[in-house]
């Protein structure tokens, strides 16, 4: 049971936001991670609510993830804006979701993010390669709310 200071040592955090950034210098995708105590609705349902509180709907290219995690409940959801989730398939989003999850039981919480983040990255690659002069539309800051 991790509180969401619990969930990422300093360091760790530190690692993640890198990956963030070193997936982005491949694509004009934006990823994010966003970490909450609890979720009290569907998971799917609360990551989306955060997905536009983070004004991620607004992405030229409609190419925003959002890695939302529960850091209590180990509740966990990945939200591709339309972009990038008419391109892939139903079993992306799911195979990550339980490779994160595996990682997170075994308190393996920041690999398990940042594994998450090099597979989005490299499928955002494929579809949203990098352009010149790309804009970090979104910051790769880790949110957080109690
Ligand atoms: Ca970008
Ligand atoms: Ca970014």
């Amino acid at each position: 049971m991790d509180s969401v200071e619990a969930f990422l040592t300093a360091n760790e955090e530190l690692e993640v936001v890198n990956a963030i950034m070193l997936a982005e210098k491949t694509t004009s995708g934006e990823i994010r991670v966003h970490l909450e105590k609890t979720c009290t609705k569907p998971v799917l349902e609360r990551a989306k609510e955060v997905f536009y509180q983070l004004n991620m709907d607004k992405t030229q290219l409609q190419n925003g993830v959002l890695l939302y995690v529960a850091t209590e409940s180990k509740h966990f959801a990945i939200l591709g804006d339309k972009g990038i989730h008419e391109k892939v398939s139903e079993h992306f989003w799911q195979d990550e979701t339980a490779m994160a999850l595996q990682h997170f039981s075994q308190k393996q919480n920041a690999l398990g993010l940042i594994k998450t983040i090099e597979k989005v990255g490299e499928k955002l690659k494929v579809y949203f390669p990098y352009q010149r002069e790309d804009a970090d539309e979104l910051s790769n800051e880790i949110s957080k709310s109690l």
